[in-house]
């Protein structure tokens, strides 16, 4: 198999900031997370492949010298590290699925972040679980008006196995030999003694007697879940929904994060929407440019309005329908509807019609003649040839 680009791996730029590879690779970790595809070597690989793109890529150091070389001359200097199996990645990224806090968190939303570096598999301190984001496409319409979408995430949940504790049912936390259940050990580096939060229990004092086997002591295992969320009227692309508590479980008693979905309005066929505006090109005959007309335009909310077209318009002039834009739910401000419209040249016409057209034409010609007399007798009158 070629090797692929890392960026391309991990499905991102090439000038993503380190916020977006954590949360590229997050994603990528969770769906080909060995507990969700059991037994499948390409799910394993891909597993794999993740892992190796987001150690080089969040290594700005080794990073840079990716970009320098690309994939070919960077594996060949040795750059790349090598995973044998699945068993080496949790190992390398331990914190990345066990302390999820820490990896997971990012503090992408400015909240959440936590402090604790706790390591070992002992009780977790409690820390406030990771928030997630979630997009969701919506219609125009939809966003007009509102509506309830269903929403499919995986995410890290409690696993229903140990209830979140993280050791196999029947068995419990015991002290944590290294530090004595202190949770901190001393260390001396010459004259000084250096206090230190304990490597192995990360302070807690305590460790697993027994992992439990379905979520290997983290308490957590990915889940699919669904949920229905609320669109109120009135969002935009760019609008986010809060949905408290539908984020990942917060840890030793912590409260879980939150989801926050993001909207996308996509767009629609007929109408173009700038804010509370909407603007659509309709065209017209040139008769009923000429003339004038009443014509029928379709709105967001399915009723009709008629748009008043007055004689003499121009092709590509816009015309405005006072308040049949969209209506700001808060501040009860409506937009206007613009309409551009432009005169159609039919491509088919029949007998008749062709008949009063070369009528009209050399109608059009007299009075062109007339216009170029007068034009002629202006010119003579003020002397010049
Ligand atoms: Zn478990
Ligand atoms: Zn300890």
């Amino acid at each position: 198999m070629a090797k692929r680009d890392y960026y391309e791996v991990l499905g991102v730029d090439r000038n993503a900031t380190q916020e977006e590879i954590k949360d590229a690779y997050r994603k990528l970790a969770l769906k080909y997370h060995p507990d969700r595809n059991k037994g499948s070597k390409e799910a394993e690989e891909k597993f794999k492949e993740a892992a190796e793109a987001y150690a080089v890529l969040s290594d700005p150091e080794k990073r840079k010298q990716y970009d320098q070389f690309g994939r070919t001359d960077f594996d060949q200097a040795g750059g790349g590290p090598t995973f044998s199996g699945v068993e080496d990645i949790f190992a390398a990224f331990g914190d990345i699925f066990g302390d999820l806090g820490g990896f997971f968190g990012g503090d992408l939303f400015g909240f959440g972040g936590r402090s604790s570096s706790r390591r070992g598999r002992g009780a977790a301190q409690a820390s406030r679980g990771t928030s997630l984001r979630a997009d969701i496409e919506i219609t125009l319409e939809e966003a007009v008006k509102g509506t309830e979408k269903t929403l499919k995430i995986n995410r890290m949940g409690v696993c229903k196995n140990c209830g979140g504790t993280g050791a196999r049912p029947g068995t419990g936390h015991s002290t944590c030999q290294y530090c004595g259940g202190a949770g901190m050990i001393q260390r001396s580096r010459g004259f000084f003694q250096l206090r230190e939060t304990c490597p192995q229990c990360g302070g807690s004092g305590v460790v697993l007697q027994d992992p439990c086997p379905a979520c290997r002591g983290k308490g957590m295992v990915p889940e699919d879940v669904t949920l229905k969320v609320k669109i109120p009227p009135g969002v935009d692309t760019g609008t986010t929904l809060r949905l408290a508590g539908q984020g990942e479980p917060g840890q030793g008693g912590g409260p879980p994060g939150d989801l926050l979905v993001v909207i996308h309005v996509k767009e629609h066929e007929f109408f173009h929407r700038d804010g509370l505006d909407l603007y659509c090109e309709i065209p017209i005959t040139y008769a009923q440019a000429v003339l004038g007309a009443e014509v029928e335009i379709p709105t967001l909310t399915g009723r009709k309005v008629t748009l008043k077209i007055p004689p003499g318009t121009q092709s590509g002039q816009v015309l405005r329908l006072r308040g049949q834009g969209i209506q700001d739910p808060e501040s009860r401000n409506k937009g206007h509807l613009y309409v551009r419209v432009f005169v159609e040249v039919p491509r088919k016409i029949d007998k008749r019609q062709e008949e009063l057209l070369k009528e009209f034409a050399k109608l059009e010609e007299k009075n062109r003649d007339k216009r170029r007399n007068i034009f002629r007798k202006v010119r003579d009158f003020f002397g010049d040839k």
